[in-house]
């Protein structure tokens, strides 16, 4: 293919092809141009001879008046005479040439003209004539050349014409051309400027590339692990639902063997529960037969410091099985001073006997004690309401045998602690039976007739804000004290939480005169609630643990100062309490239409745990010193009352 020509080349052709058109007429005069041998040069150049003419026409005019000579008669020319004359040499060679033509007298056999005579007016004429001739045809040779010239010159004009439009339209193409170059240059550019940044975009994508490249590789690696793993996985699949198939053969048999078990378990679950109640009665028969009010004797061992007793002082005699036999028996010698003082002897001694329930020497221990009430207190998970007070003058050791001793000891626990572990566990144990248990606690604080919370918390801590006891609802039985917290326990740890907050409340009520936790009564209660739900079976009683105010009279002698003031109504107070606890154990033994519960706001209290249905346990608390000897008689006293009574066949709280 022919590559395209620029339209410049094109025209550039054209020119180099016309150029000898224009060059042709450049040797003739253009128009506007001078030539140099103008009219006028020309005349110059024709001057010489004109004059010569002239002069001949001079000469002719002179020989006008000479008789005339033979006009054509050849004459011979003087040798060197027949030379045209000479051309100036400004004259160009054509014109000359011309100019020599016309001017030159015929040449007669190439002879020079001669010069003729003057006379020869004819032969001039004739010589004239000619040479007019030949002005004329050079005239009209010089009028066609100029007609050539003329018709040249419009060609020229034309051609110029032509290329003046040419020009301008090849301006305007190489005004448009050239834009588009500009147009070029600057798409150019951008291209560039994009290319380098392609350039840019393709070394990111090159190096992301290489990225992924090593990223595909460690896949590619995972996914052979992975395909490793999954053969092994489906070769262990594959044993696995070998083994599969094969227990399932065996879960088949062994279904049929659970259904027959399952029936085996129903049957031996009736047989159970038959058994369970039989035991709860039982249970409960044993505990009528060891009586309804217990009483247990309690005596503390003498503390470091404190001065032994003479031997004798208290005797505890053994059963009548012999020592084996656990004691029931406590003899305390006390000296009669009035019987000393009226003879001046030494003062005999006078003996008294106390038999009760149980007798614990200073030696027994706080699990020794509890093995002795843990089945009664297990009557409260089968529905009887228990109630065990710790009686006895301050320092006996009763709060040592309801909460236990100092130091968090396992050994010194005490019956709380153990009564509630024992009744979880008992719990438990009946849970594979069907019964679920939910233990409720609250521990109140009973203190010159006001009811304290020993549970509260935050704020109310130590406060002793007022509570009250009220009917937990319009015609119900059951009691609750306002105010106080009720909180639920599931184990021990809970149980010891209590305490530990118990203890922390009677200590920031303690002042350095009173201390109080003596002077009060604490009563610490649990709401049992036992529900058999496959045979809609519900028990519930309460469990409560009492340490009794401390039961020592106030001594008459004293002076009666604002503290003794105090402890004086204090003392009225615990006295009118704890004896109208003895009056209602008598009424109820003595099944008195009315029991004064009333009367105090601790049997007001525990008026449910000491009605006929419940089962009572009394700690009597003695101090082994002889200087408590009169106080220890009291207390033993008073528990022989409480153990002289006998309360109605205690009914289990079934609904
Ligand atoms: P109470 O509560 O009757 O006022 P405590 O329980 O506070 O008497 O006992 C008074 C002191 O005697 C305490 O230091 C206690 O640890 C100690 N105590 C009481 N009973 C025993 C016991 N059985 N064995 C060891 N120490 C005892
Ligand atoms: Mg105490």
């Amino acid at each position: 293919m022919e590559p395209q020509r620029s339209p410049l080349l094109e025209v550039r052709g054209n020119i180099e092809l016309k150029r000898p058109l224009v060059k042709a007429p450049s040797r003739l005069p253009l128009p506007g141009t001078r030539c140099k041998r103008g009219p006028d040069q020309m005349e110059d150049a024709l001057e010489p001879e004109k004059k010569r003419t002239r002069g001949l026409n001079t000469v002719t005019k002179l020989a006008t008046s000479h008789p005339r000579g033979p006009a054509l008669t050849a004459r011979p020319q003087p040798q060197g005479q027949t030379t045209a004359p000479k051309v100036p040499k400004k004259t160009g060679p054509r014109c000359s040439t011309a100019i020599v033509t016309a001017v030159a007298p015929p040449m007669l056999g190439g002879k020079k003209p001669t010069k003729r005579p003057a006379w020869d007016l004819k032969g001039q004429l004739c010589d004239l004539n000619a040479e007019l001739k030949c002005c004329r045809e050079r005239t009209q040779t010089l009028n066609q050349e100029n007609q050539q010239l003329q018709d040249q010159l419009k060609e020229a004009q034309q051609q110029s014409r032509a290329l003046g439009a040419e020009c301008r339209t090849l301006e305007g193409e190489l005004a448009r051309v050239q834009a588009q170059a500009e147009q070029g240059q600057q798409e150019l550019g951008n291209l560039r400027a994009r290319v380098l940044e392609l350039e840019e975009q393709l070394g990111t994508q090159e190096s992301l590339v290489q990225e992924l490249q090593k990223e595909q590789l460690g896949l590619q690696e995972e996914r052979r692990g992975l395909a490793a793993r999954l053969e092994e996985q489906e070769r262990s699949l594959q044993a696995s639902e070998a083994a599969l198939s094969g227990s399932r053969a065996e879960v088949a048999s062994l279904r049929q063997e659970a259904t027959t078990q399952a029936a085996l378990l129903v049957e031996q679950g009736e047989r159970l529960h038959g058994l369970e109640m039989e035991r709860r009665r039982l249970h409960n028969q044993l505990q009528e037969l060891k009586g309804n009010i217990r009483v247990f004797c309690r005596v503390r061992p003498v503390l470091p410091g404190e001065p032994t007793p003479s031997p004798g002082f208290l005797l505890f005699p053994s059963g009548p099985s012999g020592p084996s036999d656990p004691s029931t028996r406590l003899s305390i010698s006390r000296p009669d001073e009035r019987r000393g003082t009226l003879s001046g002897a030494p003062a005999p001694t006078t003996r008294h006997d106390f038999s009760f329930d149980r007798v614990f020497p200073p030696g027994s221990g706080q699990d020794e004690v509890f093995e002795e009430i843990a089945m009664l207190v297990q009557s409260a998970l089968d529905g009887y309401p228990v109630c065990i007070f710790a009686y006895g003058q301050t320092g006996s050791g009763k709060t040592f045998t309801m909460e236990g001793g100092p130091g968090g000891d396992p050994q010194v626990e005490g019956l709380i602690p153990r009564a509630l572990r024992h009744l979880f566990s008992v719990a438990h144990e009946l849970g594979g039976q069907g019964w679920t248990y939910s233990f409720v606690a609250s521990y109140v604080e009973i203190y010159n007739e006001t009811v304290r919370d020993l549970l509260a918390t935050g704020t109310r801590k130590g406060q002793g804000g007022e509570c009250e006891i009220r009917r937990a609802g319009p015609g119900s039985e059951e009691l609750t004290v306002t105010n106080a917290r009720y909180v639920p326990v599931s184990c021990e740890k809970e149980v010891e939480a209590l305490l530990h907050l118990a203890r922390q409340n009677r200590a920031v009520a303690r002042t350095s005169q009173n201390e109080r936790s003596s002077r009060s009564h604490s009563v610490f209660q649990l709401q049992i609630c036992g529900e058999h739900a496959g045979r809609g079976l519900q028990c519930g009683a309460p469990l409560s643990l009492v340490d009794l105010a401390g039961s020592e009279r106030l001594d008459p002698g004293l002076a009666l100062g604002p503290g003794e003031r105090e402890r004086l109504r204090e003392t009225q107070a615990i006295n009118s309490s704890l004896s109208t606890l003895g009056l209602v154990i008598m009424a109820l033994s003595n099944k008195e239409s009315h029991v004064p519960y009333r009367n105090s706001k601790l049997t007001y209290l525990l008026q449910n745990s000491l009605g006929g249905s419940a089962k009572m346990l009394m700690f009597v608390n003695i101090s082994p010193l002889e200087e408590n000897v009169s106080e220890s008689l009291n207390s033993l006293r008073f528990a022989s009352k409480v153990n002289q009574c006998v309360i109605g066949t205690a009914q289990a709280n079934r609904k």
